[in-house]
């Protein structure tokens, strides 16, 4: 059973990479395993990966297998432990969340797809370094009532309730990016306002939460 999952994890980065949503090993995927989690390792291609590759990060942050797990790994570790509504997440550089990442800009209402995030915006967490507990933090705080956010001059974090919705939903988020990129070239865009956002949201939670 842990085979296939393991398995599973390994085929969904090499989707997320063949999507566009992340290059090389940039990013890392993760499934909530027992107390802890399954993450990619450090470095490795994903078309190299065995599931002997995954690793194991148990609930005391000890490391099981022949392999370090990914850097951002505390990231992961933290959003298991204070979000019971995700197993999975995913971590990645997508070229339009990183640009808006990199103008430290949050993505606002601009767009009603934007509540598929789980709210009125996608927030843009604070920066710190790569790897570092504090970047940790900063993300946990930025997806309170979320399902994603940016990370300032980096990236984008997602999660959701299986690998498949969390691509999909990373996937979305990537567009709403490049949309709203290719809105600020031109103008500034109308923000729908808070009423409306929460109509969308309701009609979400109505309807949609089968496919999220
Ligand atoms: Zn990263």
């Amino acid at each position: 059973m842990t085979e296939i999952r393991r398995q599973s994890l390994i085929e969904t980065a090499i989707a997320m990479n063949r999507c566009g949503i992340n290059q090389g090993t940039s990013g890392n995927l993760s499934i909530r395993h027992e107390d802890g989690l399954l993450i990619t390792p450090s470095g490795m291609p994903y078309s190299r990966l065995e599931p002997d590759d995954i690793v194991f990060v148990d609930g005391q942050r000890e490391f099981h297998g022949p392999r370090l797990p990914s850097s951002e790994w505390r990231i992961h570790h933290d959003i298991y432990q204070a979000r019971t509504d995700c197993s999975a997440i995913l971590h990645a550089h997508p070229t339009d969340c990183a640009a808006l990442a990199c103008l430290q800009e949050p993505i606002p209402a601009f767009h009603y797809m934007v509540a598929v995030a789980g709210g009125h915006d996608i927030r843009c967490a604070p920066y710190a370094t790569f790897g570092s507990q504090a970047l940790s933090n900063h993300v946990l705080e930025a997806l309170t009532g979320r399902q994603a956010c940016l990370m300032a001059n980096h990236g984008l974090v997602c999660l959701a309730g299986n690998l498949e919705k969390v691509l999909a939903l990373a996937i979305e988020v990537e567009q709403l990016a490049r949309t709203y990129l290719r809105c600020l070239s031109v103008g500034k865009p109308v923000v729908l306002d808070d009423a409306e956002m929460d109509r969308v949201l309701l009609k979400f939670r109505d309807y949609g939460v089968q496919d999220r």
